[in-house]
């Protein structure tokens, strides 16, 4: 049995990349009160889970997680503590005591930053406070960084029960968010994404291009990334005075549009339509050179069709979206949406619209190879790497391989030749 060291954490994170912000929160609340991270989680005296409650597959991926945790813990360290944090903490407050009571303890998305204080009432305290600089925002080793800008959302998706959990959109403060930005910067990252709930809704347009204009100068020469931008005029704005007034930022625009029709669109409570979408998308083209798109789209909502299927597949396919993820519709609980049902062929509706952008997947990706690309180090392995171009947010899309990497070293800059691609990565060389 694995020797446990006392008074240390190891946090699992599931979900999205904002919970991966979150997480770092909890870090540095619980390096704050004089936890320690454990390398391993067997190794831990706390175990905590961040959850993610978005829809059934994550709220399944959740408790298989922490079933898997109780079930270590039960084989290799019957002492430690399973603590489950975030978002299904948050929306089963009640049921967890009597639906999983092995779990000793679970707190909320509000109570990230109180972390250590919680699991140290709770479970005592480390004898001396650590001293931790506020925010530690990024893990060691890996260069990127996710920096929340903002919490909650205002819009009122009908499918949707964050806003019931995460409360309404509260942006952090600029001051706030460029001293995280400095910090970062100082730390050795090389990427910062912004990410929120909803990102574009921090200010008015112009005012969020001068924050992007502040981070660029406080943080030179890493990649800026925005993640999370709804498909809404604020965005055609934001996108269209980055290139105005020539702000360095990745080429990327991840844009979730839920779907295409426009009964779907309206039962769903979505802003914007085909029309408006398609102008967003060719406008992002035409103006930020090399612009890569991510989307997603929520498939099996009530009264969609297969002619909808159809049509959201050829516009998919018309404007060459590079990054697509489909997620099946299911009912949740408190929202517009929970006494509605899911469409019976979600699934192969979700297979036909996959199989469909792997052909226009395809077809992007050899049409790069040959191509000298601009590349950020993530690791390194024996004498192989992993980059990414600045068209590839963290976490989310796919990769560049190389064999030959000398010594290079996470968080290095190279230039690199695209030679081969395997489903979402391409192969290459250093040139
Ligand atoms: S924009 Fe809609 S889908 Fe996104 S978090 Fe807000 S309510 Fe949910």
């Amino acid at each position: 049995m694995p020797q446990l060291q006392s008074h240390s954490y190891y946090i699992t994170t599931l979900g999205c990349p904002k919970n991966e912000a979150d997480s770092r929160a909890m870090e540095e609340s619980l390096q704050r009160e004089g936890f320690r991270p454990a390398s391993r989680p067997e190794l831990a005296e706390l175990h905590l889970i961040n959850t993610c409650a978005f829809i059934e597959s994550a709220r399944m991926e959740t408790i298989e997680t922490t079933l898997t945790a109780l079930a270590v813990r039960e084989k290799k360290q019957p002492e430690q503590k399973v603590i489950l944090a975030g978002c299904f903490a948050e929306r089963y407050r009640e049921n967890i005591p009597v639906d999983l009571p092995e779990v000793d303890f679970s707190f909320g998305t509000g109570q990230y930053h109180r972390a250590g204080e919680l699991v140290g009432e709770r479970f005592g305290r480390p004898s001396a406070p650590g001293i931790v600089p506020f925010p530690r925002a990024h893990r060691k080793g890996q260069v990127h960084a996710f920096l929340k800008v903002a919490d909650g959302c205002n819009r009122a998706c009908h499918f949707c029960a964050i806003p019931g959990f995460r409360g309404p959109f509260r942006a952090n403060t600029r001051e706030n968010i460029l001293e995280q930005v400095r910090l970062l910067a100082d730390q050795g990252a090389k990427e910062i994404a912004l990410v929120s709930q909803d990102t574009n809704n921090w200010a008015a347009p112009e005012k969020f291009l001068d924050l992007l204009e502040e981070i660029r100068t406080a943080f030179s020469p890493g990649w800026i990334r925005l993640l999370y931008m709804y498909p809404d005029r604020r965005t055609y704005h934001i996108l269209e005075g980055i290139a105005r007034r020539g702000i360095d930022v990745a080429p990327y625009l991840e844009s979730p549009l839920q779907h295409t029709a426009p009964h779907v669109l309206k039962a769903m409570n979505r802003q914007g339509d085909a029309s408006f979408y398609s102008d967003l998308f060719t406008m992002a083209r035409e103006l930020i050179p090399g612009v890569e798109i991510r989307t997603a789209f929520l498939i099996g909502y009530e009264g969609e069709t297969e002619k909808d299927i159809d049509q959201l597949i050829a516009f998919m396919t018309a404007h060459r979206l590079e990054r697509v993820s489909c997620f099946a519709f299911s009912p949740e609980e408190n929202t517009k949406a929970a006494g509605t049902t899911p469409h019976p062929e979600t699934a192969a509706r979700i297979r036909r619209i996959q199989e469909a952008h792997r052909e226009v997947q395809k077809d992007w990706m050899s049409a790069k190879i040959g191509e000298e690309v601009h590349c950020l180090v993530d690791s390194t392995s024996g004498s192989s790497a992993v980059l990414r171009r600045p068209q590839d947010a963290p976490e989310m899309d796919g990769v560049v391989l190389i064999e030959d990497a000398g010594d290079l070293r996470p968080g290095d800059f190279i230039q690199v030749q695209l030679t081969d691609f395997h489903e979402y990565d391409f192969s290459g060389r250093p040139v």
